[in-house]
């Protein structure tokens, strides 16, 4: 690890005017420190943010919630209004990492975490995302966990979030603060296609920290789910997943909002998906034809091929799952 600067800001203003003079925010350190000891990052100043007042989970007044960027994985996980009206969020959460991670990663943090390609990690290779313009060897190496929806040539990298794949279904909306003030933006305006500039990873400015996650009002009469398939059933990241909230009306679907996890460089999400399947009566071949929508530009880069099939059979799992519709014998 390189030597860095430390300070630990006690307000706000501090932090953002130190994240805008180039300091890196550090909260729970849990993916930030492990980058900075392999030097995949190399921060000269590390801004730290854990004693800001960003540690509460409260209702709004239109009924939604507010989630501090400081709140544990675990204790959003365990909050008992999240549990009760938001239960994919809480699924997602207990679905990633490990206990003693969750206690000390941060709702901030999950968000912002790097992606976990094998490339990005080793600095003996190139990669467009660490080093711009010095090439990408995953697209014809190893590339079993990479993307096959949104990649780019530059960059086939995915992002290792679950946290973010619930809140992408749930409209989350993040809010955040800098020299310009506070502003908030849905999770598909946060993050950025890798593109030609896979190194620009959001829409944050320089100075902007993010102070908080809002939820809109808990969705009505509908049935909530978070399946990830990964090699290992547990401390491993998704290879696919899916979160998903549907409302049926009689034995139609009445609204679908499903995102996926595992397959693109940002939670992703597919509005034509989502219309494709509402209004309509749940059958496979209904399920079929959304699977379709989902994976009409899906490029599989050879190790990775099996994640289109893959992805259809999770959606059509979750679909007969939430529709409480049986698989055909
Ligand atoms: C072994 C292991 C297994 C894991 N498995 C999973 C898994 O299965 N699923 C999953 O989703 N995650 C998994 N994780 C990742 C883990 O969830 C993240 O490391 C954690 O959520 C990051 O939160 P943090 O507070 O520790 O962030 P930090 O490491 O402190 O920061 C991460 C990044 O976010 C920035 N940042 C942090 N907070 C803010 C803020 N408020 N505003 C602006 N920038 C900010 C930092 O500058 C840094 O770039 C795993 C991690 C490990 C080490």
């Amino acid at each position: 690890m390189r030597p860095f600067d430390y300070m630990r800001a006690e307000d706000l203003q501090a932090a953002t005017e130190a994240k805008g003079n180039g300091a890196t925010v550090i909260a729970g350190g849990t993916n930030l420190l492990d980058l900075m000891k392999l030097e995949v990052m190399a921060p000269e100043r590390l801004v730290d943010i854990t004693r800001l007042d960003l540690h509460n989970t409260e209702r709004t007044s239109g009924g939604g919630l507010r989630i501090g960027a400081l709140v544990t994985n675990s204790d959003l996980a365990a909050n008992p209004d999240v549990r009760r009206n938001w239960p994919v969020l809480s699924r997602a959460l207990l679905a990633g990492a490990t206990g003693q991670l969750r206690n000390k990663a941060t709702t901030g943090g999950n968000l912002l975490q790097r992606t976990r390609c094998y490339y990005f990690y080793d600095t003996a290779m190139p990669c467009n995302k660490r080093e711009p313009g010095s090439g990408c060897h995953a697209r014809t190496g190893f590339n079993r966990i990479h993307a096959i929806l949104g990649a780019s040539d530059k960059c086939i990298a995915t992002h290792p979030s679950d946290m973010a794949v619930a809140m992408r279904a749930l409209d989350a909306e993040v809010e955040v603060q800098g020299s310009g003030g506070t502003r908030r933006m849905g999770l598909d305006a946060l993050y950025r296609l890798p593109g030609d500039t896979p190194h620009i990873e959001t829409s944050l400015a320089e100075g902007e920290i993010i102070t908080a996650v809002i939820l809109p009002p808990p969705p009505t009469a509908a049935t909530q789910v978070y399946r990830k398939v990964r090699d290992r059933s547990s401390y491993a990241f998704a290879l696919v997943s899916v979160a998903a909230v549907v409302a049926m009306d009689g034995a139609r679907i009445r609204e679908a909002r499903l995102a996926f996890g595992g397959l693109g460089p940002m939670p992703w999400r597919d509005g034509e998906v989502e219309r494709a399947l509402e209004g309509q009566e749940p059958s496979d071949a209904l399920f079929d034809c959304a699977s379709d929508i989902l994976l009409r530009d899906a490029q599989g880069q050879g190790s990775n091929d099996f994640k289109i099939p893959l992805a259809r059979r999770t959606l059509k799992a979750v679909l007969r799952e939430v529709t409480r519709t049986e698989a055909p014998a």
